[in-house]
């Protein structure tokens, strides 16, 4: 056989991966054992899944498992898996270049302002490289099943760049990972080390991982399984203690952190099937970065063989937070992405999914206030679009929403609309809201001093999601929610007098307003909204907020343009000024200032601003 070794380039990306994972992941070099036997539990799921229509790939190697050892005088570790292992193409496709859009990910993270842990470097499906954290050398030796011996591969990096790939001979298929260790990480040289390691991280691989037996500190040839071995969800609860379902969970969604609560449960019945669900303390990766392509994360079993990760097909988007396992005993073994898009079971274990889940949710909150706390923090508003997503859920999804209010003056969002609708005032109907682009924007709202006034609490919606939400959402227990920017407001009979009454008195004030502001407003009225400030913007109910409309368009989207309508206070010093100023371009000034000052509190984008800033100093020099 010719052995010509060829020397390729690592993508520039990965190269890139590779320098920053050495360094960030410094003080966490042991993650290194959990990714490689994580990769070769891969290797044997896909091989036992092809196997189900083509079981020669098994041929008389059926028991899959994976070993780890050592060698203390060659300074090596050796993964091996006798999993699917892969093919030239494969190799360079896998371990030389960007298989998926995870690794840009993974640079973004780390250089981003929401530094993702670079402990969780599995999740964004690179794990492979936290080799090059403990070895200077790695060589990758591997046979595809249903290859010939002398098709396997050998692959060979020092990780800075470059790796080199060479035709190999290999009894048996499958994958062995040396890493040949940097001198500084000797300490992993040892069985005691490797096997604990292995019980911490890895211990419910489902697979046996094996090491050599011990006798007199000593290897012997026997080996000797170390982990658990087993599918965890399919024994019964009562045999499961937590530490064993949080470490299932660490293993499962690459995460250090203990999960915040989970759901195990196995249906009986027409349809068989186990469901274990979990929901994480911190948003895993793709939260953080808003991806809602390729969701992954709940994985698909049919009778214990590993088909598919299906997130997408078993949880509404709402939920993508969840990480967990769901384990099929109906459904056809050789079943396709496209099949369980329109399959009737799958539907089914969707609904129970999604029932588990917020079963959980209802029971963290009225059970743990710490732990639901961390849960609406983390994934709050997330959970909302469920409001818009799953209408069938929305009262049971709304009750576990938290939001900020004026009766919460830090900026908690810790208020329920049952709590708002058990503290409503005497003849109030509605659940009033305001929405801006921050707490601050939202809490100082001009808009609320009239509610304020009469103590009637409203809510302050400051996230992306809320205006989309709200606009479909308009009604709880009977109630609807209102925004205070918006529409007439509702008046006792005294107020209604009182109101029309400054609106009588105001009418050359109001015409010399809507003469001096022309074509900027479609409307100027005396407010109800307003004891303190001199004016407000207001709403027709299908206009969008002007801080919503300025949004759209930095992400450059076409919003039509519309004239606001401009309230005022004429109890006001300012209103007054303008009322006696005759000098008409001074009352211009003025007025234009009035309006200007209306929209900066929504959040709108001025359309003149160095015209503002001239008009503000003519009077601030005056
Ligand atoms: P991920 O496991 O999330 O896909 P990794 O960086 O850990 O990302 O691995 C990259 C890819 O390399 C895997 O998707 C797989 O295709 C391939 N690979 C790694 N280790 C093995 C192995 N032991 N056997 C077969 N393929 C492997
Ligand atoms: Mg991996």
């Amino acid at each position: 056989m010719t052995t010509t070794t060829e020397t390729r380039p690592f993508e520039a990306e990965v190269a890139q991966v590779l320098r920053l994972v050495t360094h960030s992941l410094y003080s966490h070099k042991e993650i290194f054992l959990r990714e490689l036997v994580s990769n070769a539990s891969d290797a044997c799921d896909k091989l036992r899944f092809q196997a189900i229509g083509k079981p020669e790939l098994l041929g008389d190697d059926a028991g899959l498992h994976i070993d780890v050892d050592f060698d203390s005088d060659a300074k090596t570790i050796t993964i091996h898996d006798n999993g699917i292992g892969m093919s030239r193409d494969e190799v360079i496709a896998n371990l030389g270049s960007i298989a998926s859009s995870g690794t840009r990910r993974f640079l973004e993270s780390l250089s981003g302002e929401q530094q993702a842990d670079a402990r969780l470097i599995g999740q964004f499906g690179v794990g492979f490289y936290s080799a090059f954290v403990v070895a200077d050398k790695v060589t990758v030796l591997t046979r595809r099943a249903g290859a010939d011996a002398g098709d396997a591969v050998r692959w060979e990096s020092d990780g800075k760049g470059e790796y080199a790939l060479a035709a190999a001979d290999l009894p048996a298929r499958g994958t062995s990972v040396v890493l040949h260790l940097k001198d500084d990480d000797a300490e992993f040289l040892g069985h005691w080390k490797l096997r604990d390691l292995i019980t911490r991280y890895s211990d419910h691989v489902a697979f046996p991982i094996r090491m050599h037996k011990q006798k007199d500190g000593k290897p012997t040839d026997e080996w000797e399984t170390v982990n658990n071995a087993s599918a965890l969800w399919a024994k019964a609860k009562a045999g499961i203690t937590d530490d064993q379902y949080k470490a299932f969970y660490k293993s499962l969604g690459h995460d250090f952190n203990d999960p915040l609560a989970w759901s195990h449960h196995r249906v009986e019945g027409s349809q068989r099937f186990t469901t274990l669900l979990y929901i994480p303390a911190q948003p895993p990766f793709d939260l953080l970065m808003g991806g809602r392509d390729e969701r992954k994360g709940v994985k698909l079993y049919i009778k214990r063989v590993f088909i598919m990760d299906a997130a997408a097909e078993l949880l509404p988007n709402y939920l993508r937070f969840v990480r967990g396992v769901v384990d099929a005993d109906d459904l056809p073994l050789n079943v396709s992405r496209e099949i369980l898009q329109h399959n009737r079971q799958i539907e089914r274990i969707k609904a129970s999914c999604v029932k588990r889940v917020l079963d959980l949710l209802e029971k963290l909150a009225t059970s743990d206030a710490d732990k639901f706390k961390t849960f609406c923090g983390a994934f709050g508003n997330t959970l909302k679009e469920g409001l818009v997503e799953d209408p069938a859920n929305r009262e049971r999804i709304a009750k576990l929403l938290r939001f900020a209010s004026t009766h919460a003056d830090d900026g908690a969002q810790n208020v329920s609309l049952d709590e708002y609708i058990a503290r409503m005032q005497p003849g109030q109907d509605a659940i009033w809201y305001v929405t801006a682009d921050s707490y601050k924007a939202a809490a100082g709202s001009p808009q609320l001093e009239a509610f304020k006034a009469k103590g009637i609490e409203v809510l302050l919606m400051f996230d992306r999601v809320d205006a989309w939400v709200l606009g479909q959402f308009t009604e709880y227990a009977g109630k609807q929610l209102r925004n205070v920017a918006k529409g007439e407001l509702p008046l006792d009979e005294a107020d209604k007098k009182k109101q029309e009454a400054a609106a009588k008195e105001a009418e050359p004030l109001v015409k010399k307003l809507k003469d001096l502001l022309g074509g900027r407003v479609s409307d100027v009225k005396v407010s109800a909204r307003l004891t303190d400030s001199p004016s407000c913007l207001a709403l027709s109910d299908y206009e969008l907020a002007p801080h919503l409309a300025r949004l759209l368009r930095e992400a450059g989207q076409a919003v039509p343009d519309s004239k606001p309508t401009l309230e005022i206070n004429p109890a006001h010093a300012l209103v007054k000024r303008i009322d006696a100023e005759a000098d008409h371009a001074k009352a211009e000034d003025l007025a234009l200032l009035l309006l200007e000052q209306a929209e900066i509190t929504a959040g709108a984008l001025l359309p003149d601003p160095a015209a503002f800033v001239q008009r503000m100093n003519r009077l601030l020099a005056d």
